[in-house]
């Protein structure tokens, strides 16, 4: 693994957040593909209105 600084990407709008520990706490954290992704907060919460309105995940 390089060693590469900690930024964070939102993996589903693409936003960007400094790894100062005060994002990382609205941030949520995943694994696609044995890989990290993160989602925004602004992206979480839509993806949780998805989940609640039951959207087809294909939607996606
Ligand atoms: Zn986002």
């Amino acid at each position: 693994m390089p060693d590469t600084p900690e930024q964070l990407v939102c993996a589903t709008c693409g936003r960007t957040a400094p790894a100062d520990g005060e994002a990382l706490v609205a941030w949520a954290r995943g694994v696609e593909h044995r890989r990290e992704v993160w989602t925004c907060d602004v992206c979480s919460r839509e993806y949780l209105r998805s989940i609640e309105g039951k959207l087809d995940s294909g939607w996606w």
